[in-house]
């Protein structure tokens, strides 16, 4: 059972968009977990089978206590009965208290599809009629991670302590990131890779005042319960 489960559309999303908080979260105590809804099969550079294993590495280095790749149609993701039901039954039995969903608009139509996927099997989890041999639970939170959107985040984690342990998940996909030929013009290099992580990061860092951070998206409004120890400086 986690206490925080992370949804994304490919092997790679969660390295790059909320793996400082995972990270960070798994050093508090809290048991973490990711769930890709695609093994990335459409994917110019590796195979299923090498993005999975290089997931699992990642994995490892974001301390989750959790991962597993459902095989869904990668690039061409759909919101099926099916998907969602799938998707819905990993939820009740690993009973997450908070879910991380990449945000509802963006670039991509897997990561927002991937978003609706995950927004619709978290309320089909709650249903105690819908499948007869697991408990229903509904996740208490859910928050969207919103990096690759341009929109003003409700909230930024701190994660400048895990930064470079975010940074070294990702370059364990070798298939990616590594010296490779396949698609040499449309990958970018290592470097390149490092600059616009960190530049996106310190970004949102600073906006609260740290060097890196990871931007959040809620739908709710935040309760405050004593405004004299609201962190971040206004002036
Ligand atoms: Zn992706």
């Amino acid at each position: 059972m986690l206490d925080i489960l992370a949804i994304a559309a490919h092997p790679d999303d969660v390295e790059q968009t909320c793996g400082g908080t995972l990270l960070r979260m798994a050093e508090q105590g809290y048991r973490t977990g990711i769930i890709d809804l695609t093994a990335g099969d459409m994917g110019t550079r590796g195979t299923p089978e090498i993005r999975v294993a290089e997931s699992e590495a990642a994995a490892r280095v974001l301390r989750v206590t959790h991962r597993e790749n459902l095989h869904y149609p990668d690039a061409r993701l759909e919101n099926t009965m099916a998907g969602r039901m799938t998707l819905a039954n990993r939820i009740r039995e690993l009973r997450p208290r908070t879910v991380i969903l990449p945000y509802w608009e963006g670039r991509h139509p897997d990561h927002y599809r991937a978003s609706e996927i995950g927004y619709e099997a978290c309320f089909l989890a709650g249903l105690r009629k819908i499948d007869q041999y697991t408990e229903p639970h509904r996740p208490y939170k859910i928050i969207y991670s919103s990096i690759y959107a341009n929109v003003t985040p409700t909230f930024v984690v701190d994660i400048t302590n895990y930064f470079d342990r975010r940074m070294e998940s990702l370059l364990t996909y070798r298939s990616q990131y590594g010296p490779v030929e396949a698609g040499a013009t449309l990958f970018p290099d290592e470097q390149e890779i490092r600059d616009r992580l960190a530049a996106m990061a310190r970004f949102y860092g600073n906006l609260i005042g740290v060097k890196y951070g990871e931007p959040y998206v809620v739908k709710e409004t935040m309760r405050v319960d004593d405004i004299v120890s609201l962190p971040v400086r206004s002036l």
